[in-house]
């Protein structure tokens, strides 16, 4: 039952309240914001932008959040290939006008996510200065330097929250690929290390531009990352892999040697709740190698019959 008086007062008080809240859309629209919201990062009362939109435009003028970096965009999709990947995350994070705010990100399996921040400059500078050191090095623990990427840490902890979130009888939570950049240790032996980091690099801005909010992609080897696709079956985990297949296969990373090209392989395998993370990538690997085995560039995925499938089949005989 919807109580229609409570949620006209709750908008109401939401609008007018202390707290800054916000609510983005699975495509990371701005779809709400109170007026604390909009009044910090300088958006207008029927504005819907887009996240890094926002964030850009704020960064370029020098206002809302303080980003420090050199190089905004890379800073971006560092920050992008962890947005919203989590289903709770809290930080603290400084103002241009001087306030000190701390932020909460609660995400719905669906995409939509709730911010709120609420103001805690009364924390003493010196003690701000800790703060920031402990956050800096929490993200550098989670971040790959090369590629910006999620670190295999980070990844392996989704990917158990993911297979771990409930008891009960095992289903299908989504699909998880490994990901080898192929004949890599001859493009370094060829070209140099530094064309290598050129196509590392370039792999990961490629394959980040065909990720849904929810996905995401981890960094765990020399050459080797992890895609997780939460909530996808294996026909539109499929999909989106041979979408990555091609777009590298037609990407150019090395601006004066226009022909120079790379492919990658990779072994798709489900994901079921309940098992043990590192049993999937193992079966995820196995495909792999089977991919690598018919020829590389290409998609392998796992033979093997999934668990509860299994069971079903059996109760039917
Ligand atoms: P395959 O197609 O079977 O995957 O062959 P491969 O050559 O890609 O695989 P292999 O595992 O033999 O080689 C991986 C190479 O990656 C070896 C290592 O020198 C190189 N490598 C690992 N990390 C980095 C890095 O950060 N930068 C660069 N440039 N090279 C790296
Ligand atoms: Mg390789
Ligand atoms: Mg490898």
């Amino acid at each position: 039952m919807v109580d229609t008086e409570a949620m006209l007062q709750l908008a109401q008080l939401v609008e007018n309240a202390g707290s800054l809240v916000a609510v983005f859309d699975p495509e990371d629209r701005l779809r709400f914001a109170n007026q604390a919201f909009r009044a910090a990062w300088f958006i207008d009362d029927h504005e819907q932008p887009l996240w890094p939109d926002l964030m850009r435009r704020n960064f370029h003028a020098r206002r809302g959040t303080v980003v420090v970096t050199q190089d905004f965009e890379t800073w971006l999709r560092s920050t992008l290939a962890r947005r919203g990947k989590t289903g709770f995350r809290a930080f603290e994070t400084d103002l241009h006008d001087g306030r000190w705010l701390w932020m909460t990100e609660t995400m719905q399996p669906n995409g939509w996510m709730l911010s709120v921040a609420s103001d805690i400059s009364f924390i003493r500078t010196d003690e701000r200065t800790l703060r920031q050191d402990r956050d800096f090095a929490i993200r550098a623990s989670f971040t790959d330097d090369l590629t910006g990427l999620p670190s295999r840490r980070f990844a392996m902890a989704r990917l158990a929250e993911l297979v771990g979130a409930s008891g009960g009888e095992a289903r299908d939570v989504g699909c998880l690929a490994v990901l080898d950049i192929d004949n890599f240790k001859y493009i370094n032996d060829r070209f140099g290390h530094s064309v290598g980091d050129a196509v590392l690099k370039d792999f990961a801005i490629t394959l980040q531009r065909h990720l849904r909010k929810t996905d995401i992609l981890g960094r765990v080897g020399g050459e080797e990352f992890l895609l997780i696709l939460p909530n996808t079956v294996m026909e539109d985990a499929e999909a989106i892999l041979e979408r990555m297949l091609a777009a590298v296969r037609h990407s150019r990373p090395v601006p004066d040697q226009a022909s120079f090209r790379y492919t990658f392989s990779a072994g798709l395998a489900w994901a079921e709740s309940g098992e043990e993370p590192s049993d999937i990538y193992r079966r995820a690997d196995l495909a792999l190698y089977a991919a690598k085995m018919r020829g590389r560039d290409q998609l392998s995925i796992e033979i093997q019959p999934r668990r509860h499938l299994g069971e079903a089949r059996a109760e039917q005989g």
